[in-house]
């Protein structure tokens, strides 16, 4: 596909040849108009996207005709009918197309849906997007970064480029489109409702509140490169035999491995331990500011150059799940 211009946003015309996008909204939100509006900004901006189908949610399909005056033109509009949200099927729906560009407006269900069907293709997704570049070999996306204070550019490797607009496009100048109503075919499906069950893919991990990490005295820290949620526990359990407390980073909380509340760094608790055993952490600088009154840091990880190394008291390059067993049947005897 051929590819050629500037940037979505700034002065430059931006041109993205050839590009054929879906446009998923949710139409059982109140604020379907901004997202329009959002997604109509963005496609004004880069004008040569073509809109593959637009692929929205009602409640019925009644609502196709209110709300069909803010999309613009597209081959497809599909009317999914649904009384609560199903990111899956939805998912499912937009997958078919198989269009080079996934677009999903602000908010959290766009940022959901993006992330899942990024995921579930194989492409490469990004949140809160807030300029793109297709002049270059890969996309060069932009969005704000550690909580708003710079914006990261980031190469976009794989397609499907699944992006979730951030709520500055909303305001930003638009046109819904000329050809609405003359444009397109009109698709009216019902998600299959019964087939869903709303329980089967919820796993709550109960809140602790019994603790407070700022005050623990030892601590172990488990790290994502010990790989899976049993070994993130078998941490724990470390942790307990050796009367320290424990916490995770980012990672770790991110993928359900451990409740949010035992999160250390600049998004957690700031502890002041007397000793600190980070186990597969890569030292990343918003984890140790969390740990940077600790009086002593020992780490093991895989990779002797990784950043906590260097800025450890006792630094062990070995596997860290080994590590962990072998200290707990020291401890046992
Ligand atoms: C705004 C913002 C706020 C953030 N706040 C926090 C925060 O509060 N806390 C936080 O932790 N992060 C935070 N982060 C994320 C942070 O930047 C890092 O991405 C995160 O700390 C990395 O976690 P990690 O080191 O566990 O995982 P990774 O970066 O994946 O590192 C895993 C490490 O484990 C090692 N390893 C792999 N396998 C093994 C093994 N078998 N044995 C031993 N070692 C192994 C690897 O060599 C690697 O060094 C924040 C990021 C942003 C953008």
């Amino acid at each position: 596909m051929a590819t050629k211009g500037g940037r979505c946003l700034g002065g430059e015309k931006k041109v993205s040849e050839g590009l054929l996008a879906s446009v998923v909204l949710n139409g059982l939100s109140p604020t379907f108009e901004a997202q329009a509006r959002a997604v109509g900004a963005f496609l004004t901006q880069c004008g040569e996207i073509s809109v593959q189908a637009y692929v929205t949610l009602v409640r019925d399909f009644g609502e196709g005709e209110k709300l069909g005056r803010f999309l613009g033109p597209a081959s497809e509009r599909v009317w999914l009918k649904a009384d609560y949200f199903q990111p899956e099927l939805v998912s499912a729906q937009v997958e078919a197309f198989g269009s080079q560009v996934n677009l999903f407006p602000p908010g959290l269900f766009g940022a959901d849906l993006c992330g899942r069907l990024a995921a579930r293709l194989n492409g490469s997704a990004v949140l809160n997007l807030l300029d793109i570049d297709f002049s270059g070999a890969r996309p060069l996306a932009k969005k704000a970064a550690y909580s708003q204070n710079l914006v990261a550019a980031l190469a976009l490797n794989n397609k499907p480029y699944c992006l979730a607009l951030s709520k500055d496009w909303s305001s930003k100048p638009h046109k819904f489109g000329d050809k609405v109503g003359a444009a397109g075919k009109d698709v009216f499906a019902t998600l299959a409702m019964g087939s869903f069950d709303k329980n089967r893919e919820r796993s709550e991990i109960p809140r602790e509140t019994s603790f407070d990490l700022s005050k623990a005295q030892a601590l172990v820290v488990s790290g994502h490169g010990l790989g899976d949620k049993a070994a993130v526990e078998s941490a724990a359990e470390l942790a307990q035999k050796l009367s320290a407390d424990w916490g995770v980073s980012r990672p770790v909380a991110m993928n359900a491995w451990a409740p949010l509340e035992r999160l250390i760094g600049v998004s957690g608790a700031m502890a002041a331990p007397k000793w600190a055993l980070c186990l597969g952490a890569s030292g990343a600088a918003a984890l140790l500011s969390g740990l940077s009154q600790a009086q002593k840091i020992m780490a093991v990880n895989l990779d002797p150059e990784a950043p906590i190394m260097s800025r450890s008291d006792l630094a062990i390059a070995g596997e860290a799940k080994e590590i962990i067993l072998a200290l707990k049947k020291l401890l046992d005897q």
